[in-house]
Protein backbone atom coordinates (compact mmCIF):
# COMPACT_ATOMS: atom_id res chain seq x y z
CA UNK A 1 0.00 0.00 0.00
CA UNK A 2 0.86 3.35 -0.69
CA UNK A 3 2.77 5.03 3.04
CA UNK A 4 0.27 3.27 5.30
CA UNK A 5 0.59 0.06 7.17
CA UNK A 6 -0.90 -3.60 5.85
CA UNK A 7 -2.96 -3.57 9.31
CA UNK A 8 -3.95 0.07 9.12
CA UNK A 9 -6.01 -0.45 5.47
CA UNK A 10 -9.43 -0.03 7.63
CA UNK A 11 -8.60 3.06 9.18
CA UNK A 12 -7.77 4.57 5.92
CA UNK A 13 -10.85 3.56 4.15
CA UNK A 14 -13.12 4.89 6.79
CA UNK A 15 -11.42 8.47 6.84
CA UNK A 16 -11.61 8.37 2.75
CA UNK A 17 -15.13 7.26 2.49
CA UNK A 18 -15.95 10.01 4.82
CA UNK A 19 -13.70 12.71 2.86
CA UNK A 20 -15.38 11.79 0.07
CA UNK A 21 -18.94 12.30 1.51
CA UNK A 22 -17.46 15.74 2.92
CA UNK A 23 -17.98 14.97 6.55
CA UNK A 24 -14.34 14.46 7.35
CA UNK A 25 -14.34 16.85 10.98
CA UNK A 26 -12.21 19.49 11.58
CA UNK A 27 -10.01 17.55 13.99
CA UNK A 28 -8.94 13.76 14.09
CA UNK A 29 -7.16 12.12 17.37
CA UNK A 30 -5.36 9.51 16.28
CA UNK A 31 -5.09 7.25 19.09
CA UNK A 32 -3.59 3.66 19.96
CA UNK A 33 -0.13 1.87 21.42
CA UNK A 34 3.04 2.97 20.49
CA UNK A 35 4.70 1.73 17.80
CA UNK A 36 2.09 0.83 15.46
CA UNK A 37 2.51 3.44 12.76
CA UNK A 38 0.17 6.39 13.67
CA UNK A 39 2.34 9.15 12.61
CA UNK A 40 3.13 8.00 9.50
CA UNK A 41 -0.67 7.03 8.83
CA UNK A 42 -1.26 10.89 9.95
CA UNK A 43 1.67 11.62 7.30
CA UNK A 44 0.40 9.68 4.62
CA UNK A 45 -3.05 11.46 5.42
CA UNK A 46 -1.97 14.75 4.56
CA UNK A 47 -0.33 14.34 1.79
CA UNK A 48 -2.86 12.66 0.19
CA UNK A 49 -5.51 15.63 1.49
CA UNK A 50 -2.74 18.46 -0.12
CA UNK A 51 -2.17 15.90 -3.59
CA UNK A 52 -4.58 17.80 -6.28
CA UNK A 53 -4.25 14.00 -8.60
CA UNK A 54 -5.16 11.46 -6.15
CA UNK A 55 -5.14 8.37 -6.85
CA UNK A 56 -7.40 5.25 -6.38
CA UNK A 57 -7.90 4.71 -2.72
CA UNK A 58 -7.03 8.24 -2.24
CA UNK A 59 -3.41 7.78 -1.98
CA UNK A 60 -1.38 11.00 -2.85
CA UNK A 61 -0.14 10.81 -6.56
CA UNK A 62 3.82 11.66 -5.42
CA UNK A 63 4.39 13.45 -8.67
CA UNK A 64 2.25 17.08 -8.54
CA UNK A 65 3.74 20.18 -7.71
CA UNK A 66 2.08 19.93 -4.41
CA UNK A 67 3.29 16.26 -3.48
CA UNK A 68 6.50 17.07 -4.15
CA UNK A 69 6.86 20.35 -2.20
CA UNK A 70 4.99 18.17 0.52
CA UNK A 71 8.23 15.66 0.56
CA UNK A 72 10.58 18.24 0.65
CA UNK A 73 8.99 19.87 3.76
CA UNK A 74 7.80 22.83 2.26
CA UNK A 75 4.69 22.53 1.09
CA UNK A 76 2.85 26.16 2.34
CA UNK A 77 -0.52 24.52 3.60
CA UNK A 78 1.24 21.86 6.38
CA UNK A 79 2.37 22.79 9.45
CA UNK A 80 3.93 20.04 11.71
CA UNK A 81 4.38 20.25 15.03
CA UNK A 82 6.74 18.82 17.57
CA UNK A 83 8.36 19.66 20.63
CA UNK A 84 11.13 21.43 19.97
CA UNK A 85 13.76 18.58 21.51
CA UNK A 86 12.76 15.07 22.38
CA UNK A 87 10.67 14.46 25.14
CA UNK A 88 10.17 18.45 26.12
CA UNK A 89 6.41 20.45 25.99
CA UNK A 90 4.87 21.67 22.72
CA UNK A 91 4.98 25.27 23.87
CA UNK A 92 2.47 28.08 23.89
CA UNK A 93 4.14 30.34 21.25
CA UNK A 94 4.00 27.46 19.30
CA UNK A 95 0.60 26.54 19.66
CA UNK A 96 -0.12 30.25 18.67
CA UNK A 97 1.79 29.55 15.55
CA UNK A 98 -1.17 27.06 14.63
CA UNK A 99 -3.90 29.74 14.24
CA UNK A 100 -1.68 32.26 12.88
CA UNK A 101 -0.77 29.76 10.24
CA UNK A 102 -4.86 29.13 9.92
CA UNK A 103 -5.87 32.28 9.65
CA UNK A 104 -3.62 33.16 6.10
CA UNK A 105 -5.89 31.69 3.47
CA UNK A 106 -4.63 28.11 1.58
CA UNK A 107 -1.86 28.82 -0.74
CA UNK A 108 -3.24 26.38 -2.98
CA UNK A 109 -7.19 25.25 -3.96
CA UNK A 110 -6.71 22.37 -1.13
CA UNK A 111 -7.37 22.52 2.35
CA UNK A 112 -4.71 23.16 5.00
CA UNK A 113 -3.33 20.48 7.45
CA UNK A 114 -1.69 20.70 10.36
CA UNK A 115 -0.04 17.59 11.84
CA UNK A 116 0.88 17.58 16.11
CA UNK A 117 2.52 14.83 17.64
CA UNK A 118 2.77 13.55 20.43
CA UNK A 119 -0.58 15.53 21.38
CA UNK A 120 0.28 14.70 24.91
CA UNK A 121 3.15 16.79 25.05
CA UNK A 122 1.29 20.36 24.69
CA UNK A 123 1.34 22.31 28.23
CA UNK A 124 -0.96 23.56 29.98
CA UNK A 125 -0.53 27.06 28.16
CA UNK A 126 -0.29 25.25 25.12
CA UNK A 127 -3.50 23.15 25.00
CA UNK A 128 -5.76 26.12 25.98
CA UNK A 129 -4.33 28.05 23.05
CA UNK A 130 -4.84 25.11 20.51
CA UNK A 131 -8.60 25.02 22.51
CA UNK A 132 -9.58 28.01 20.83
CA UNK A 133 -8.13 26.65 17.34
CA UNK A 134 -10.56 23.91 17.91
CA UNK A 135 -13.70 25.54 19.30
CA UNK A 136 -13.58 27.89 16.16
CA UNK A 137 -12.16 26.13 13.19
CA UNK A 138 -11.02 27.54 10.06
CA UNK A 139 -13.01 26.39 6.76
CA UNK A 140 -10.88 23.62 4.83
CA UNK A 141 -8.81 22.42 7.75
CA UNK A 142 -7.95 19.57 9.19
CA UNK A 143 -5.57 19.17 12.70
CA UNK A 144 -4.35 15.63 13.06
CA UNK A 145 -3.32 14.96 16.43
CA UNK A 146 -1.35 11.86 17.26
CA UNK A 147 -1.15 10.33 20.60
CA UNK A 148 0.07 7.10 22.56
CA UNK A 149 -1.80 8.00 25.64
CA UNK A 150 -5.10 9.66 24.93
CA UNK A 151 -6.23 9.57 28.64
CA UNK A 152 -3.65 12.45 29.43
CA UNK A 153 -4.87 14.83 27.01
CA UNK A 154 -7.37 17.22 28.75
CA UNK A 155 -11.06 15.96 28.48
CA UNK A 156 -11.65 19.91 26.43
CA UNK A 157 -8.87 18.61 23.85
CA UNK A 158 -10.30 15.17 23.55
CA UNK A 159 -13.86 15.85 23.36
CA UNK A 160 -13.36 18.21 20.25
CA UNK A 161 -11.87 15.79 18.03
CA UNK A 162 -12.95 12.64 16.60
CA UNK A 163 -10.69 9.39 17.75
CA UNK A 164 -9.45 7.39 15.53
CA UNK A 165 -8.29 3.54 17.46
CA UNK A 166 -4.94 2.16 16.01
CA UNK A 167 -4.59 -1.24 17.95
CA UNK A 168 -1.38 -3.40 17.18
CA UNK A 169 -1.74 -5.53 14.02
CA UNK A 170 -2.64 -9.77 14.54
CA UNK A 171 0.61 -11.43 15.46
CA UNK A 172 0.76 -13.07 12.11
CA UNK A 173 0.61 -9.46 10.16
CA UNK A 174 3.34 -8.04 11.89
CA UNK A 175 5.45 -11.24 11.65
CA UNK A 176 5.00 -10.89 7.88
CA UNK A 177 5.99 -7.25 7.92
CA UNK A 178 9.30 -7.71 10.26
CA UNK A 179 10.00 -10.66 8.14
CA UNK A 180 10.22 -8.00 4.94
CA UNK A 181 12.72 -5.95 6.29
CA UNK A 182 16.58 -6.67 6.03
CA UNK A 183 17.57 -5.69 9.96
CA UNK A 184 15.50 -8.32 11.00
CA UNK A 185 16.93 -11.93 11.07
CA UNK A 186 15.28 -14.92 9.88
CA UNK A 187 13.46 -16.01 13.15
CA UNK A 188 14.17 -13.24 15.54
CA UNK A 189 10.51 -11.99 14.41
CA UNK A 190 8.72 -13.61 17.18
CA UNK A 191 11.56 -12.51 19.88
CA UNK A 192 11.70 -9.27 18.98
CA UNK A 193 7.46 -8.72 18.50
CA UNK A 194 7.42 -9.87 22.73
CA UNK A 195 10.24 -7.34 23.81
CA UNK A 196 7.99 -4.85 21.77
CA UNK A 197 4.73 -5.84 23.36
CA UNK A 198 3.25 -6.55 19.91
CA UNK A 199 4.43 -3.35 17.92
CA UNK A 200 5.31 -3.57 14.93
CA UNK A 201 7.26 -0.22 14.40
CA UNK A 202 9.29 -0.76 17.77
CA UNK A 203 9.97 -4.24 17.16
CA UNK A 204 11.75 -3.05 14.02
CA UNK A 205 13.79 -0.49 16.25
CA UNK A 206 14.87 -2.96 18.50
CA UNK A 207 16.22 -4.99 15.82
CA UNK A 208 17.93 -1.83 14.17
CA UNK A 209 19.73 -1.44 17.77
CA UNK A 210 21.04 -5.05 17.91
CA UNK A 211 18.90 -5.49 20.94
CA UNK A 212 19.34 -9.29 20.26
CA UNK A 213 23.11 -9.62 20.04
CA UNK A 214 23.12 -7.78 23.56
CA UNK A 215 20.49 -10.24 25.08
CA UNK A 216 22.35 -13.47 23.53
CA UNK A 217 25.42 -11.88 25.36
CA UNK A 218 23.79 -11.26 28.57
CA UNK A 219 21.75 -14.83 28.70
CA UNK A 220 25.07 -16.75 27.99
CA UNK A 221 26.57 -14.40 31.06
CA UNK A 222 23.36 -15.53 32.71
CA UNK A 223 24.23 -19.12 32.59
CA UNK A 224 27.89 -18.89 33.81
CA UNK A 225 26.46 -16.95 36.79
CA UNK A 226 23.58 -19.52 37.39
CA UNK A 227 26.09 -22.23 37.46
CA UNK A 228 29.02 -20.49 39.91
CA UNK A 229 31.59 -19.72 37.06
CA UNK A 230 30.74 -15.91 37.14
CA UNK A 231 30.99 -13.11 39.99
CA UNK A 232 27.41 -11.63 40.06
CA UNK A 233 29.25 -8.43 40.93
CA UNK A 234 31.04 -7.40 37.40
CA UNK A 235 28.44 -8.88 35.46
CA UNK A 236 26.14 -6.32 37.01
CA UNK A 237 28.55 -3.75 36.30
CA UNK A 238 29.08 -5.05 32.47
CA UNK A 239 25.32 -5.14 31.95
CA UNK A 240 24.92 -1.60 33.33
CA UNK A 241 27.93 -0.68 30.76
CA UNK A 242 26.54 -2.33 27.96
CA UNK A 243 22.93 -1.61 27.87
CA UNK A 244 20.45 0.43 30.13
CA UNK A 245 18.98 -0.89 33.22
CA UNK A 246 15.24 -1.30 32.44
CA UNK A 247 16.18 -3.76 29.60
CA UNK A 248 18.57 -5.63 32.25
CA UNK A 249 15.34 -6.14 34.19
CA UNK A 250 13.49 -6.61 31.50
CA UNK A 251 15.47 -9.82 30.27
CA UNK A 252 15.86 -11.06 33.98
CA UNK A 253 11.92 -11.20 34.52
CA UNK A 254 11.61 -12.59 31.05
CA UNK A 255 14.34 -15.70 31.72
CA UNK A 256 12.99 -16.10 35.31
CA UNK A 257 9.23 -16.23 33.56
CA UNK A 258 10.26 -18.67 31.35
CA UNK A 259 12.41 -21.34 34.12
CA UNK A 260 9.29 -21.05 36.29
CA UNK A 261 6.70 -22.28 33.31
CA UNK A 262 9.64 -24.77 32.15
CA UNK A 263 9.63 -26.37 36.13
CA UNK A 264 5.61 -26.74 35.57
CA UNK A 265 6.15 -28.49 32.22
CA UNK A 266 8.63 -29.55 29.75
CA UNK A 267 7.35 -27.98 26.64
CA UNK A 268 5.49 -25.35 28.18
CA UNK A 269 2.94 -23.76 25.30
CA UNK A 270 4.29 -19.71 26.56
CA UNK A 271 7.68 -19.84 26.31
CA UNK A 272 9.35 -16.04 25.25
CA UNK A 273 12.96 -17.50 25.20
CA UNK A 274 11.97 -20.40 23.06
CA UNK A 275 15.23 -20.70 21.36
CA UNK A 276 16.91 -21.23 24.79
CA UNK A 277 14.93 -23.83 26.05
CA UNK A 278 18.48 -25.94 26.58
CA UNK A 279 19.74 -23.41 29.13
CA UNK A 280 16.77 -22.22 30.78
CA UNK A 281 15.51 -25.63 30.93
CA UNK A 282 18.53 -26.99 32.87
CA UNK A 283 18.74 -23.88 35.19
CA UNK A 284 15.22 -25.20 35.91
CA UNK A 285 15.93 -28.45 37.31
CA UNK A 286 17.78 -27.61 40.13
CA UNK A 287 15.84 -24.27 41.06
CA UNK A 288 13.34 -23.94 43.58
CA UNK A 289 9.55 -23.41 42.72
CA UNK A 290 9.13 -20.89 45.67
CA UNK A 291 12.73 -19.24 45.74
CA UNK A 292 11.95 -18.62 41.97
CA UNK A 293 8.33 -16.87 42.21
CA UNK A 294 9.80 -14.73 45.17
CA UNK A 295 12.80 -13.70 43.36
CA UNK A 296 10.42 -12.66 40.37
CA UNK A 297 8.11 -10.57 42.43
CA UNK A 298 11.40 -8.79 43.31
CA UNK A 299 12.35 -7.60 39.47
CA UNK A 300 9.16 -6.87 39.02
CA UNK A 301 8.69 -4.61 41.79
CA UNK A 302 12.11 -2.99 40.90
CA UNK A 303 10.94 -3.44 37.06
CA UNK A 304 7.90 -0.51 37.69
CA UNK A 305 9.99 1.68 39.48
CA UNK A 306 11.57 2.13 36.50
CA UNK A 307 14.34 4.85 35.85
CA UNK A 308 13.23 6.54 39.07
CA UNK A 309 15.46 3.75 40.96
CA UNK A 310 18.72 6.16 41.43
CA UNK A 311 21.04 3.58 42.62
CA UNK A 312 19.99 1.26 40.19
CA UNK A 313 23.98 -0.71 39.83
CA UNK A 314 23.49 -1.18 43.31
CA UNK A 315 20.43 -2.91 43.02
CA UNK A 316 21.17 -4.95 40.24
CA UNK A 317 24.14 -5.92 42.07
CA UNK A 318 21.70 -7.29 44.76
CA UNK A 319 19.47 -8.59 42.29
CA UNK A 320 22.46 -10.72 40.95
CA UNK A 321 23.80 -11.88 44.26
CA UNK A 322 20.58 -12.97 45.13
CA UNK A 323 20.44 -15.24 42.14
CA UNK A 324 23.67 -16.54 42.61
CA UNK A 325 22.50 -17.91 45.89
CA UNK A 326 19.51 -18.93 44.59
CA UNK A 327 20.92 -21.04 42.08
CA UNK A 328 23.45 -21.86 43.74
CA UNK A 329 22.02 -22.68 47.17
CA UNK A 330 19.40 -24.74 46.45
CA UNK A 331 21.98 -27.00 44.08
CA UNK A 332 24.04 -28.26 46.30
ZN1 LIG B 1 0.00 14.60 -5.89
Amino acid sequence: MNGILPWQGQQWRQLQERHAAGRLPHALLLAGVAGTGKRQFATSLAGALLCRYRKGEGFACGDCPACIRFRAGSHPDFMALHPRDEGRAITVDQARAVGEFLAVKSHYEGGRVVLLAPAESLNRAAANCLLKTLEEPAPDTLLLLVTNRPGALPATIRSRCQQVGFAPPARHVALEWLASHAEVAQGEGELLLDLAAGAPLEALRLAGEGVLERRAQMLEEFGQLSAGRLDPVPVARLWLERGDAAQALFWLSSWVLDILRLKQSRRPPLLANRDRVDLLGEIARYTDSVELVRYLERVVQLRHQGQIALNMQLQLEELLVAWSALAGVVRR
